[in-house]
């Protein structure tokens, strides 16, 4: 049976799914302003991971994770959000829609996650979409007083209205004083903008120079806050009771402490069972952040010509809870491993098959269930690479069952390409344009079509038998 560490009660907790057979886990999604780095690839690992091993013992598995494309703040440290945007200030600097570069930032979210064989939530609701859902949860809220309509229009969690704010984060509300985060702004309570400076707004007025990702409400025009998204999707999606929350560390405090005030508050009990979240990520010692410039992106490491699943194995060599630094020595290394593992196991499907060797299925088996040992799994594995005592049909059988748990394509071929070439969308229309433009001997369609597919990152050779591309 699967143990977690529940962030809430600081214990390794048993994982017994609230109906029989079924987990249903939320995991916190990405805000598609940017491209994710790898830290944020190893917080969508660790729902993965909870997914493979509840699903090896044969629950059905539901994950919902949300795509905020709306409503999270510039900053977002203090309780109630603050600055522009994310997806806004991120189309102005574009100068695109924020549509546009929400959805594209979501296409590449969904690209990075299956090339880490990361599998796509059950259910991914786009915040933008589930609006109806917030201003359902938002008018109970009020309805039931825990809630209520600021001075500036805008609606706040009225934070003094439940008992156990901070069970997560242990950030009490009596030690959560104004100040830092609301120096910049004139004192929210003096202004009369909300009645309590722990208050948070689940529903912000739009003001006059906010045009798009605004919606008209009961309360006026506006948008939602990040904090309530959540909790309207996860009620929403997975009903009152959820087995598992993910997500990474930083969410802690405010994000899930008031998502989990705001679901209990309107369901009227306490709807997450256990809150499990992914330690921090360093790269070459320091913390991955747009402003120093210390980010890596997978298309970095693809780029060197590295496997991406060359990162899921030096992830899966780390626990979860674990802060990691991650090097480019750890993933060459990892890349090694990788290679050597399939080179192996590709001889050792040649031989004779015999049953799988049960005391290693067993030692990873307990080690993914115990709080999700990876490093101790990965060891009983490297043991057993090695040992020569164990029939090679034996050692291809264990390391083919037990990649269900790792997810490394272990019984793939070597040598082949480490993300096969796809051209960019439109091309092949280009292309077939321009076949037909050559052979009509119309140079200068062919010319420019060459232009376009150029623009498009696509290189097109000409030789005697016909064009073939390349990606630049
Ligand atoms: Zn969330």
């Amino acid at each position: 049976m699967l143990h977690l560490t529940d962030t809430r009660t600081r214990r390794v907790e048993k994982i017994e799914p609230s109906a029989p057979g079924r987990l249903s886990i939320y995991a916190c999604g990405p805000t598609v302003y940017r491209f994710a780095h790898v830290g944020n690839l190893r917080t969508f690992l660790l729902s993965d991971l909870i997914r493979r091993v509840a699903t090896l013992q044969g629950l059905q598995v539901t994950v919902v994770q949300n795509i905020t494309d709306v409503g999270h703040m510039a900053d977002d440290r203090g309780l109630d959000e603050a600055g522009e945007d994310k997806i806004l200030s991120q189309a102005k600097q574009e100068n695109r829609s924020a549509l546009d570069v929400a959805r594209f930032y979501e296409d590449a979210y969904l690209t990075d996650l299956s090339r880490l064989n990361i599998a796509p939530a059950d259910i991914a609701p786009r915040a933008s979409e589930s609006i109806d859902l917030m201003i359902e949860l938002i008018q109970k809220l009020i309805d039931n007083n825990n809630a209520y309509v600021g001075g500036d229009g805008s609606v706040y969690f009225d934070a003094r209205s439940i008992d156990n704010y901070g069970a997560i984060s242990g950030n009490k509300l009596d030690a959560l004083r104004p100040g830092t985060r609301f120096a910049i702004e004139e004192d929210p309570e003096a202004s009369g903008r909300k009645r309590f400076h722990a208050d948070w707004a689940l529903w912000k007025v739009a003001g006059d120079t906010r045009t798009q990702l605004v919606w008209d409400t009961p309360w006026g025009v506006g948008f939602p806050g990040w904090h309530v998204e959540c909790s309207a999707m996860g009620v929403h999606h997975l009903g009152e009771t959820i087995d598992v929350h993910t997500g990474g560390i930083d969410l802690r405090f405010p994000h899930h402490e008031d998502e989990k005030a705001q679901s209990d508050a309107a369901v009227g009990k306490e709807v997450v069972r256990h809150w499990v979240h992914a330690e921090h990520l360093l790269f070459d010692g320091r913390k991955m952040a747009k402003s120093t410039g210390n980010v890596l992106l997978l298309q970095d490491v693809i780029d060197r010509g590295i496997d991406p699943l060359a990162l899921r194995l030096c992830f899966l060599e780390h626990n979860y809870r674990q802060q990691m630094n991650l090097t480019w020595n750890a993933i060459e290394s990892a890349a090694t491993t990788l290679t050597r593992w399939r080179t192996k196991i590709a001889l050792w499907a040649e031989e004779p098959s015999a049953p799988m060797h049960e005391p290693t299925r067993v030692a990873v088996v307990d080690a993914f269930n115990e709080d999700l040992d990876t490093p101790r799994a990965i060891q009983a594995l490297r043991r057993l690479e090695k040992d020569d005592s164990v029939a090679a049909g034996a050692r291809f059988e264990t390391f083919n069952y037990l990649d269900r748990l790792l997810g490394l394509d272990l019984v793939r071929e070597v040598g082949k390409p480490v993300v096969a070439q796809e051209l960019p969308a439109g091309a092949q229309a280009l292309l077939d344009a321009r076949a037909q433009a050559r052979t009509d001997k119309d140079w200068a369609a062919s010319d420019s079509l060459r232009d376009e597919l150029a623009i498009l990152g696509v290189v097109v050779a000409d030789s005697t038998t016909g064009q073939s591309w390349s990606l630049a």
